[in-house]
This record gives C-alpha cells, structure tokens and sequence, in this order.
C-alpha cells in the first residue's frame, strides 16, 4: 500500500485536510494505495508558492537549472524499477511496457532538456530591436492517467528548463507516480516553490488552479470535453491555454499497400495500453474490395493481443506468426485490464452501442473474457460494416476497440479519415513511401506515421480540429513555455 498524505509545496511535504482519495489496482479492483483529497485552499496555497519562487528561478542562468535536470533525470533513472511497478499498479500497463514506455519516455523527456534549451535563439537582432525569450512565468500542469508520468514529464521538464515555476496537479485516478517524482524533484534540490504538487479533483483543485489569477500558463492534457470546460475557465483571465484533447484516429490503407502489415500494425497501435492511449488508430481504413481479407487477418490477429495480469506480464513486444493460414509475422502485444470500473463500463457500452447501431464484431465484444473473473478486463475488439456516422466510428472510445471501414479510393480515403471532429493522429500505408507521404498531406492531423514508423519523443506533437491546440515535446516544448519580448534599442 503507496500511501501519501501530504502534499508537495513550496519545497516541502505539507498538510493536507483529512480528505483521502483511493487508489486501485486495475487488475484485481483493490485498493493499493492514498493520496490527499485536495481543496481549493491547497491549489492556492501552490500558486502562491509558485508565484514567489518566479522571480528568481526564471532569472537563473539556464546551466544551474539543466544542471538541476540533470540530476533529477539520473535520481528518476535510479527509480526505475519502483517508477515501473507504481504505473503497473495503478494504470495496469503490462510490465514490460510500463518498464519501456511508461517510464523510459518520461525519462527520455527529462534528459533531453539541457540539449534543447541550447536549440533555442534566446536573443535575436530585428533592426533596432533585440527580441529576446523570457519564461513564461507560473504554469499549471493538469494531467491525465493513461500514460501518467509522460504527459507529467511533457510539461513539467520543459517548463523548468524555460524556468518556469510549476504547479501540477496530476490524475486523481493514478497519482502515485507523482508523488514519487516530487520525492526526486526535492533530493535533487530544487529550490522550494519551483515545483508543487497538489492532488485532488478536477472540480475541486484543477478549476481553482485554471481560474487563478496569479497562473500565467495552463497546460492540459485529457478529455475534449474538460479542455473545453478549461478553455472557457481561463479566458475569463486571459491565460495562455495548452489543450492536448482526444482523439479517432486512422490508419489508411491504399490500393498497393502491404494488407497484413497494415493490419498487424494498425491493431498494435490501436490496442497499445488497451487502447486507453490518446493516439490510438483506432479506425482501420481499407480498400472495399480488401474488406473481408482485413477481416480475416484482424480477426487472426486478436491471438496477437493476449490478455494477462500486467504484473506478472513479461514476454514484452515480440514477434510472432501473425497466424499459421496467413503466414504473416506480427507482434505480440499483451493487453492488461481498463483503468478502472467505471471506463469498463463505458468500453463495454460503447461496443453494445456498436452492435445495437448495426455494426458486425469480427472479434471480442462485450462480454467479460474468459479466465478474468476479476480485474477490468475487455476483450480485444473488431467491428466491420460500420457507417461513418455510427457512434462507434465518431466517438472516442479509450479501450481496445478498431473499426474497420471500406474506401473507394484516395479521395475517399481522405474524406473518410478527416471525418471525425478529431486530428491528433493518422497512419498512411502504401508500397510506394512517396505515395503515402504524399497522401499525409492530405490529412488534418497533428502527426503522421508513414508505413509503420514509430513515435518520436523529440518530434512535435499535438492536435488539429478538436484534439487540440499547442505542441509539446522536442523544442516545440519548451517554446510553449516561453514568451516574447522586444527591446527597443536607441
Ligand atoms: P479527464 O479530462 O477526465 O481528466 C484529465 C485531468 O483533468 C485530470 O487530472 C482531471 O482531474 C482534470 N480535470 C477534469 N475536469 C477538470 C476541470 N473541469 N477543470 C480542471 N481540471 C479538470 O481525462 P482522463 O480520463 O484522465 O484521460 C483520458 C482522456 O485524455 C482521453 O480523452 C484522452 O484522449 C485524453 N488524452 C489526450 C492526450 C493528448 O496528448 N492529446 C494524451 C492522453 C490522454
């Protein structure tokens, strides 16, 4: 049992009141860990810590502070193994990922701060102007549970770097790994103020925060829906608002793409942390006259996908016979349960929705998957014959659910894939690269995986349309925390 009941502020463990939020083990429902049930007096009482430590950690030189990073990257690097089994406890990433991803990005992130701030033109001549680059001032960082301490470290690092003063207030559903980063931020000897952390609510400690006149910068990551409660919160104060959203993203598949690859492909990057992952591919877009070969090979390519307990989990990402008939090689890529009952029910809902709209289940469906008694286990799930209008097709689901949809060529291709109010991702496949990047052109989305690339920490991401606005990572990160000033010179 994780159990904090303190919050981190103004460099130190303070007092928190007698409210406590639970925390549970996706895997087995119980309760692992406690942290504080945070108010609004909290959330003030870190803004102001964060207000008084601005002045003079934005005028540091910026070595003490890649300095200071560097010494809280090698302390989280020594964390490792506890950092890993923490996310496994309360998110229920399969180890081996949560070891990878969860743990290795933020880390990733942290250490690649003082390299970027040596990117960045921090004085520029314009005629009689010297246009310099200031800190931005006293950030608010909301995030949410699914790949908890990356989207902390998104914010967090470069906000730091730029020398800004940080307030964050984590997911309440998987907030241990926070206060584990604020026992790192405070051995490394950051001075007291530049980081706080408050937990709670987002009703209660995130609105407060959001409206707070004395915040500069709200970054946000989670669902559309708080995004828009949040930009309509900070405008009343003028607030520089950083909204990463959600998202429907597509995989395309052109007429002279390789099928099984796409397939295997989209469904690893549609099922990734059981589809509880923002740009999750969570639509496979095929040639109508390939339908029913995508069928059979997504539907053979559910065995790729086991469900298992995440803690015991440690076969990792490896390659596999996709299936015997086909002869493909795949990935395997173990699944672990939802977050937490309540997203269970809404994943389940949303595939009866599915069925009852019309849509046919290549694979999975609702019903609880046999040898997971316990846990908030969902099966690994197809549609075909969807519509684009269904719910299914349009709505974020945040679980480990693909539609398959049919084109008609590249027009339709587009048409179909920037059918949605989203834009934080799409994949494109063809045999000919030039082809497919080309077609990425098309395609209202923030990111583009061409014929199966991988993710890239140091590249921009963020959302088009509805998934968004404002960049983070690489040194479009650290950029969304800065600001601009003109010296006019005589
Ligand atoms: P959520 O929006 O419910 O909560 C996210 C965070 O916001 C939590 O810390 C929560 O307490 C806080 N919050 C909620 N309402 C708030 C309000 N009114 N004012 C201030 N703070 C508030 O999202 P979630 O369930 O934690 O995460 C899942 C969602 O996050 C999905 O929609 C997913 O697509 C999105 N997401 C987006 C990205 C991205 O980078 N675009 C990454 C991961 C997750």
């Amino acid at each position: 049992m994780e159990t904090f009941t303190r919050h981190y502020i103004d460099g130190r463990r303070q007092a928190a009141g007698t409210g406590r939020i639970a925390v549970g083990d996706p895997a087995t429902g119980e309760v692992i860990g406690e942290v504080p049930a945070g108010t609004a007096a909290d959330a003030d009482a870190a803004v102001a810590a964060a207000a008084r430590a601005f002045p003079a950690w934005s005028a540091s030189p910026r070595a003490e502070r890649a300095a200071l990073l560097e010494r809280l990257t090698g302390l989280l690097a020594a964390a490792r193994a506890r950092l890993a089994e923490t996310i496994v406890g309360e998110v229920g990433s399969p180890a081996s990922f949560a070891a990878a991803v969860q743990v290795g990005l933020p880390l990733a992130t942290f250490a690649g701060q003082p390299g970027l701030l040596e990117e960045i033109a921090w004085r520029r001549e314009v005629g009689h102007s010297a246009v310099v680059r200031e800190a931005a001032g006293v950030v608010v960082a909301i995030t949410p549970w699914n790949y908890p301490l990356h989207q902390i470290a998104a914010k967090v690092a470069p906000a730091l770097a730029a020398g800004c003063t940080v307030v964050l207030k984590p997911s309440e559903v998987a907030p241990l790994n926070a206060f584990l980063l604020a026992e790192a931020v405070h051995e490394a000897g950051f001075p007291p103020g530049v980081f706080n952390l408050v937990c709670g609510t987002g009703a209660e400690v995130g609105e407060r925060l959001v409206a707070h006149p004395d915040v500069d910068v709200v970054s946000f990551t989670g669902s559309t829906a708080a995004g828009r409660r949040i930009g309509a919160l900070a405008a009343a104060t003028v607030k520089r608002v950083h909204l990463e959203l959600g998202g429907k993203s597509p995989t395309v598949v052109l007429d002279d793409a390789d099928l099984e690859a796409a397939v295997a492909d989209g469904m690893v990057k549609a099922f990734v942390n059981s589809g509880q992952t923002c740009t999750a591919l969570s639509r496979l877009i095929v040639p109508r006259a390939r339908l029913a070969e995508a069928e059979e090979i997504a539907a053979a390519a559910v065995a790729n996908h086991p469900l298992v307990d995440p803690a015991a989990e440690t076969a990792g990402v490896r390659p596999t016979v996709l299936a015997d008939k086909l002869g493909h090689i795949g990935f395997t890529f173990a699944l672990g349960p939802l977050v937490s009952a309540a997203q269970r029910e809404r994943v389940t809902g949303h595939i009866r929705a599915g069925v009852e709209e019309g849509a046919r289940l290549v694979a999975g469906g609702p019903e609880r998957p046999g040898g997971f008694d316990r846990g908030h286990y969902v099966r690994p799930t197809v549609f075909s014959g969807t519509t684009p209008g269904m719910a299914i097709v349009q709505e974020e689901i945040f679980g480990p659910v693909l539609c398959l949809q049919a084109h008609d060529g590249d027009d339709d291709a587009a048409a179909l894939a920037n059918g949605t109010r989203y834009g934080l991702c799409a994949a494109v496949w063809s045999a000919d690269t030039g082809r497919a990047a080309a077609f990425a052109g098309r395609l209202r989305a923030g990111q583009v995986d061409v014929n199966g690339a991988r993710f890239n920490p140091f590249a921009p991401f963020g959302g088009y349309k509805q998934s968004g606005h404002g960049r983070e990572l690489g040194v479009w990160g650290l950029e969304a925390f800065l600001q601009t000033k003109s010296l006019q010179l005589p």
